[in-house]
């Protein structure tokens, strides 16, 4: 049966890179999660294993499911149903088979139901699935957004929004709008925190948004009065509510 990793060893070929043990260890912090959690690595050895085993059931899925939905995905395409977008119906299907495989939340820590990936890792995982189809690679890959909110956000936050990325919700990054695409620190998205409502309202315009109906947005909005300076935070809205990440940048 077709397997985009074992089909195609130069992917593989990333893992003896002589910088790997040094990315590995900084990104398992000296395999402090061994005790912890039994699918924690307790050495070198053993992280490369585990990392080639998730390599294994992504080429799985990607040969077997996704590439064989591609076509159908690319005639059906993506279409609105009382405004809302929906993905073509092998799209849900391939949302599906990567849920069940578990390559959600790959680069987040295993306390929140990630898999503590390093970004080489990552990286290998999207470009098999982005053989399969690149479309899905993005709605995929751009789970990748949790990372902001991991590095900016607070605990609450965190405890709040990357344990559904791990689940399988989509994200989608949104910055450019009509007069600030290369140049960000135009952009005039307007965040006003709703005293009573407790939370952000964001009023503006954004486009070129891939992925742009996700179920969590990562959103580059001012919270101040327009700047010649950098934008003011960054926000994090849903479909049904919005909340606001501050994040100096
Ligand atoms: C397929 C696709 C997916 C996208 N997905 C997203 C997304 O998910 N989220 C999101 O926020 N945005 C997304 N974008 C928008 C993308 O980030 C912007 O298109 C990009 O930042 C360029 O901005 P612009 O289109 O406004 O072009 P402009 O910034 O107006 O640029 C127009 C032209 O001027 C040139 N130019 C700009 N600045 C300079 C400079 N300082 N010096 C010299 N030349 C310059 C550019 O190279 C270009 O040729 C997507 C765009 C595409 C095409």
């Amino acid at each position: 049966m077709a397997n985009y990793y074992t089909d195609q060893p130069e992917i593989a070929f990333h893992l003896e890179h002589p910088l790997m043990k040094r990315i590995v260890e900084l990104k398992e912090r000296n395999y402090a999660d061994k005790d912890k959690y039994d699918d924690a690595p307790v050495n070198y050895e053993d992280a490369i294993e585990n990392y080639k085993r998730i390599l294994d059931i992504t080429g799985d899925v990607a040969a077997n499911i996704i590439e064989p939905n591609s076509e159908a995905v690319d005639l059906e395409g993506p279409h609105l149903i009382d405004n809302r977008m929906h993905y073509a119906s092998k799209t849900y299907e391939n949302l599906d088979a990567t849920r069940k495989a578990g390559l959600w939340g790959v680069s987040m820590p295993r306390q929140y139901g990630g898999l503590n990936l390093p970004n080489v890792v990552f990286s290998m995982l999207s470009e098999m699935i982005s053989s399969a189809d690149g479309g899905f690679q993005n709605i995929w890959s751009l789970q990748s957004c949790i990372d902001t909110l991991y590095e900016f956000g607070n605990d609450e936050q965190r405890a709040k929004y990357i344990p559904r990325i791990c689940n399988g919700e989509t994200m989608s990054m949104d910055l450019t709008e009509p007069d600030a695409g290369s140049d960000l620190q135009r952009v005039m998205l307007k965040a006003t925190f709703d005293e009573k409502e407790n939370c952000w309202r964001l009023n503006g315009v954004k486009r070129f948004i891939t992925n742009g109906d996700s179920d969590i947005h990562l959103v580059l909005a001012r919270s101040e009065e327009a700047r010649t300076t950098v934008a003011d935070c960054l926000c994090l809205s849903t479909t049904s509510a919005t909340e606001v990440l501050m994040c100096a940048i």
